[in-house]
């Protein structure tokens, strides 16, 4: 029996990938000093996966930057404005396009399906010219067959390539990318004939983009792809690989019909239909490689549970085609539990990483072929069930409380112009009223003070002296600018979700869980295990003394639900709705003791609402609803006069809308500044629905500083759209990456702007 993993972590157990890049990057390192750490990962992976026995490992899915972008290259799809003059593509053009240099921004970044991995967008439009220009790929092959490792090439395939490009500027909504496919294949098709010539038998395109709902043109080029590469592939076989979701019917039709491909992977984890595909049309004499390690998420196998799908999969498809594999690439979980020095024992029993998930790829198809370690899975059972009893995962009341929100609605009493109206009774706000996201720029000796508290190396009174000075120096600064709604800069927080987590129980926090975000940049989840609840208090200490230094509405500053459960690892032993709810008790408890408190305004930061949603349009409204639902649940018990604000790090919710009315918050704060016109549809939404809605004046992602001039502008625009008593001026989002040098000036600018134009209505 076989076994087999989409694709491996590439950023080492330690990060090595990240230093070594960064360090290349900042002129402190060679280009030889980072192959050689590029080339040790590569070969370490590509060992550990061979001594653990599994029979189809992947290669090229090893990146300096990006899978994407490294498509890209090997095509010579360059953008002009790189200014590449042929030849392979090197470190200076490639990095080019993913970091920008002195005198050309950065390719667009965008999320990787429904990750939290960022790829770099390709742009293509018709002058487009291809040409073969990075023979990574066939390298990296002939690299691991010297190592003595024998690996399938992994791509990222021909019609995905295209699906998930854009079209180049000016061509925005006249060009069809699918029309470059027949420039694209020839290229494929060299590859092929490199890699069949260094002696590749297997070949895998990942063609993820087949998961999602897909018109039946698009499905027309995946046939039309794979029976023009049909003969270029013979001699070698194509494996051609989904995940993220479950297939629909038509495109499992589409790509279990491919002429020229061996098998194809599914996630068995994520989908659910899926397997009913398989038993009732898998096509007779194909490989399937059967999805059943998560990928995405860290919690250990239930191995007892997945041998018995394999054991009924083996009698639809044969003994000999059966395949144990992932059911994604491995990159999105994080690399090795041995590195976890913080866990205590117990939990760790429950967890498996990338490293241990090749392991439980290859015990599973060891099972299946008869040799089952006993040893192994008697340990992996045991922890099974420790783990579905422990105390320390079940609270019974937390447990009974957020059952009983299933099924029933939470809104609050009045609507929205009411609040606002005994809102304002209270806060006495001028029109266009002025604020901020949250944060405010972190300096280094800010996360010096942090650091050294949590090492105990500062005591607490220090701690709380230091970061007293930090707020009283926020609260002073905007008053002095004269902002009317201030924040206290959130000094105390490193990360949004991970402050909140700390506090809240059934959280735990590893050492070094690290997941690719893009580039070097990488994001450490925590782990939801158990049950959530509040022990204590969590804000309130700060809020109010921050409240105390100023006579103007201080705002309590709160994580939501949906945006701590989308980004942690959450637990696969209850649905996810199950979790939220329970975390949105707890933020709800937290919620009525700010208000208790004297706090007036309290915003609940949903950032990422919109990426939670399931890559199925059919799964969109069950989302929505349970999501919407637990941002609901956290403030419907505040009074009338309570403002409660939202704030979401995107624009592109045109088709969420409804959703994010039906938060009914009593002021929204969103990004804006990179997508002017598609807000226009949003904000007539919202002058319908009443809430005070702030689109960000300006982007806080760029040093620049934006002129007064500029901000008045815009918010003239807005203001044709929006009616004046509803709009608020304030950022795109929290300061915390920016400096003081620059916050300053701006904020001066955008409070400049704000006045100006009340004088003028
Ligand atoms: N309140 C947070 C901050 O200002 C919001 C961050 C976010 O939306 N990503 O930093
Ligand atoms: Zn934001």
């Amino acid at each position: 029996m076989a076994s087999h993993i989409v694709g491996y972590p590439r950023m080492g157990p330690k990060r090595e990938l990240k230093f070594a890049l960064e360090s290349f990057w900042d002129g402190k390192s060679s280009a030889e000093d980072l192959q050689a750490v590029a080339a040790d990962l590569r070969s370490s992976i590509w060992k550990q996966m061979a001594e653990a026995g599994i029979k189809y490992i992947p290669s090229n899915t090893f990146s300096y930057y990006d899978q994407v972008l490294d498509t890209t290259t090997m095509l010579g799809a360059v953008p002009p404005r790189y200014n590449w003059n042929g030849g392979e593509i090197g470190f200076d053009t490639y990095f080019s396009m993913a970091r920008g240099n002195a005198s050309v921004p950065a390719m667009e970044m965008t999320k990787w399906f429904d990750t939290n991995y960022h790829f770099i967008v390709p742009e293509l439009g018709p002058e487009v010219t291809f040409s073969y220009a990075s023979h990574k790929a066939v390298n990296e092959y002939k690299e691991a067959k010297a190592l003595g490792v024998d690996t399938v090439p992994v791509f990222v395939g021909p019609v995905s390539y295209l699906l998930l490009s854009k079209p180049a500027k000016g061509v925005e909504k006249t060009f069809d990318l699918l029309s470059l496919l027949d420039k694209i294949l020839p290229i494929y098709k060299e590859v092929i004939t490199e890699l069949k010539a260094a002696g590749a038998t297997w070949i895998q395109f990942d063609e993820a983009t087949l998961v999602k709902d897909l018109e039946a043109h698009q499905l027309a080029a995946f046939t039309k792809a794979y029976t023009e590469l049909e003969s270029a592939c013979s001699g070698i076989n194509v494996l051609v690989a989904t995940y993220f979701a479950d297939i629909p019917a038509d495109a499992f039709k589409v790509l279990t019909t491919l002429p020229g491909v061996a098998g194809y992977t599914f996630d068995l984890v994520r989908g659910e239909q899926t397997l009913d595909l398989i038993k009732s049309s898998f096509p007779s004499g194909k490989y399937l490689f059967a999805g059943i390690v998560d990928g995405r998420n860290i919690w250990a196998n239930d191995l007892a549970g997945s041998l018995s799908v394999l054991e009924s999969l083996e009698s639809i498809v044969g003994k000999d085609k059966l395949v144990v594999s992932t059911s994604s690439s491995l990159q999105h979980t994080a690399v090795d539990l041995v590195n976890e020095t913080k866990l205590d024992d117990e939990i760790k029993s429950w967890l498996a990483f990338a490293a241990q998930k090749v392991v439980e790829v290859s015990a599973l198809a060891k099972a299946l072929a008869g040799q089952k370690d006993d040893a192994f899975f008697a340990a992996n059972a045991a922890a099974q069930a420790s783990r579905k009893c422990s105390p320390r995962v079940n609270n019974e009341a937390v447990q009974k409380a957020a059952a009983a929100l299933r099924g029933s609605d939470h809104r609050r009493a009045t609507n929205v112009s009411a609040r606002l109206e005994a809102q304002q009774k209270k806060l006495n706000l001028p029109i266009l009223p002025t604020t901020t996201i949250g944060s405010f720029p972190q300096t280094i000796e800010l996360r010096r003070v942090r650091r050294e508290y949590k090492a105990k190396k500062i005591s607490e009174e220090d701690y709380v002296k230091a970061i007293k000075e930090e707020i009283y120096k926020v609260v002073q600064l905007q008053e002095e600018l004269d902002i009317d709604v201030l924040v206290h800069g959130e000094p105390e927080r490193n990360d949004m979700v991970e402050y909140f987590g700390e506090q809240l129980s059934g959280f735990a926090f590893t050492a070094n869980g690290w997941v690719q975000s893009y580039g070097s940049r990488c994001v450490k989840p925590p782990i939801i295990y158990g049950d959530v609840s509040r022990p204590k208090a969590m804000t309130v200490f700060w809020s109010t003394m921050a409240q105390e230094m100023t006579k103007r509405p201080m705002k309590g500053m709160l994580t939501g639900p949906v945006t701590i459960l989308n980004w942690s690892f959450v637990r696969n032993d209850q649905p996810r709705f199950e979790t939220c709810y329970q975390i949105a008790l707890a933020i709800k408890d937290e919620v009525e003791d700010l208000e208790k408190a004297g706090i007036t305004v309290i915003q609940i930061d949903e950032a990422a609402l919109r990426e939670g949603l399931p890559l199925r349009k059919a799964e969109h409204a069950f989302y929505l609803d349970w999501a919407v639902h637990s941002f609901r649940i956290t403030n419907v018990g505040v009074e009338d006069s309570t403002q409660i604000h939202t704030h979401m790090c995107y624009s592109n919710f045109n088709d969420i809308i409804h959703s994010i009315i039906n938060m009914d918050a009593d002021v929204i704060t969103i990004e804006n500044s990179r997508s002017d016109e598609k807000l226009l549809s949003v904000f007539r939404e919202g002058v319908k629905y009443g809430a005070g809605i702030g689109p960000g004046v300006y982007d806080i992602h760029s040093p620049r500083i934006p002129s007064m001039e500029e901000i008045h502008d815009r918010v003239n625009k807005m203001l044709a759209v929006l009616e004046t008593n509803i709009l608020w001026v304030n950022p795109d989002c929290g300061l915390k990456t920016r400096k003081y040098h620059e916050v300053k000036p701006a904020l001066e600018n955008m409070v400049t702007a704000a006045k100006k134009l009340r004088a003028a209505l």
